[in-house]
């Protein structure tokens, strides 16, 4: 047990972390383009937060938040995603003072006790966006068009766009009553989650995995029957934006965000291949979320991606840049004696921003020139005894081969030439 991270946890090794950068710098790349500013909140918050901002009947909260009482006997959850962090900011800030929308993006961390398997984990990464502060089809179709802007500048084929009204607290009531109504009968073959969503958020019968529910929801009321005017304006403006800038979608009216405080758009984005784990991108429209966490009434709308499982798509689809690494130079010492001229070399090298290694361990000059090429050198710098007593080393080019004589006083200048 010491020996292995906990379950459903993973160490990101040296060899990954160039696939992570990358695709961290395309986000943060065309959030910029798109006026998106990061925003770095704690990854831990008061449990009432996540109590209030993700939904008390949700299955996050229900079941999946890491939830402990510090030492000063205070509630604390490891957040187990970003959004409502990002509004309880967007309010103790009062980002609501300045010109709407404000927007932020997010990258980092989220916990929750999900059961793991490939593509779900107990600490994954979610990159996110929030628009807080306008209403309005445009900005919904904005955030739609960043999310898969990103995936597509990332090369990424096959992926699905689906999307949603899940209506507002005006027309959802009707719904709700012609959905209970429908599921009544059946009420008995639900399974024991959908019995209590039953009552508590009936919208959410029609998102449960479970296949034997899945078929009973098979013609149930569409919430799209019961959209208000609004709602349905809404809806109608984000799918002509959407068809303007090119962008394919599907309707899917299962697609549902279960609470109240969601409203309108909701969005999916999938990658079929990952299986059940297909959704690399979830978001929606929020315009109750703010004033439920206490701030004033202000629409809002955002999503977040699973950065792992961005990472297995591009990872199919052969998508993920060369892992390679390299050092300018490593420089070979056979003499102990001359380490501390070694050592000097090394040191100035680095200080004119060169990527340079030495030996640690007074190994033989065999050994020095395997590590040489472990690391991948571009070119190794030999203390040779003849060469040291003259006040030269040798330069030898490893691709080439070439090997030159040059003056000690002269490495950072042949080599700022070389590389
Ligand atoms: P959600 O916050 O549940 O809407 O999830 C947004 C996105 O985060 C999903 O579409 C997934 O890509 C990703 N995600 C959610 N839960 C997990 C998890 N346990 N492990 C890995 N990725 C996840």
């Amino acid at each position: 047990m010491l020996t292995t991270a906990p379950r459903g946890t993973k160490d990101i090794m040296p060899a990954d972390v160039k696939a992570w950068r990358y695709l961290e710098e395309t986000m943060r790349r065309i959030c910029a383009q798109y006026g998106y500013k990061e925003i770095r909140t704690p990854v831990f918050e008061h449990t009432e937060l996540f109590l209030r901002g993700i939904g008390e009947t949700t299955d996050v909260v229900e079941k999946e938040m890491y939830t402990f009482n510090d030492r000063g006997n205070r509630s604390i959850t490891l957040r187990p995603e970003n959004t409502a962090s990002a509004v309880r900011a967007y309010i103790e800030h009062k980002l609501y003072a300045e010109p709407a929308p404000a927007k932020l993006f997010y990258i980092g961390p989220m916990f929750r006790y999900d059961r793991p398997q490939a593509g779900r984990y107990r600490q994954f990464h979610q990159f996110g966006v929030e628009a807080l502060g306008v209403q309005g089809p445009n900005i919904d179709a904005e955030i739609i068009l960043l999310a898969v802007q990103i995936l597509q500048s990332l090369g990424l084929k096959d992926l699905k766009l689906k999307i949603n009204s899940v209506g507002c607290p005006k027309c959802r009531p009707l719904h709700r009553e012609k959905l209970q109504e429908f599921f009544k009968p059946h009420f008995a073959e639900l399974c024991k989650d959908c019995q209590s969503r039953y009552d508590r958020n009936p919208l959410r019968l029609l998102d449960c995995k479970n296949p034997h529910c899945q078929e009973l929801g098979t013609g149930a009321p569409s919430l799209e029957e019961c959209l208000c005017d609004e709602c349905k304006d809404h809806f109608a403006g984000l799918k002509q934006l959407l068809t303007a800038a090119g962008i394919e979608y599907e309707v899917d009216h299962n697609l549902v965000r279960g609470l109240d405080y969601y409203t309108k758009t909701a969005f999916e984005i999938q990658y079929q291949p990952l299986g059940a784990q297909s959704a690399v991108c979830g978001g929606g429209r929020y315009d109750g979320l703010i004033e439920e966490v206490g701030g004033p009434a202000t629409p809002g709308i955002g999503f977040a991606m699973g950065m792992e499982r961005v990472l297995l798509a591009l990872e199919s689809q052969n998508l993920l840049p060369d892992s390679e690494e390299f050092m300018d130079v490593f420089a070979v010492c056979p003499k102990q004696e001359y380490f501390p001229a070694v050592f000097k070399a090394v040191i100035e090298l680095r200080r004119a921003g060169l990527k340079a290694e030495f030996d640690f361990q007074g190994r033989s000059m065999k050994a020095q020139m395997k590590q040489a090429n472990k690391v991948n050198a571009r070119h190794v710098l030999i203390f040779g005894e003849d060469e040291f007593a003259r006040g030269q080393v040798v330069l030898r080019n490893m691709s080439t081969s070439e090997q030159k004589e040059i003056a000690i006083t002269d490495i950072i200048t042949n080599l700022q030439t070389e590389v």
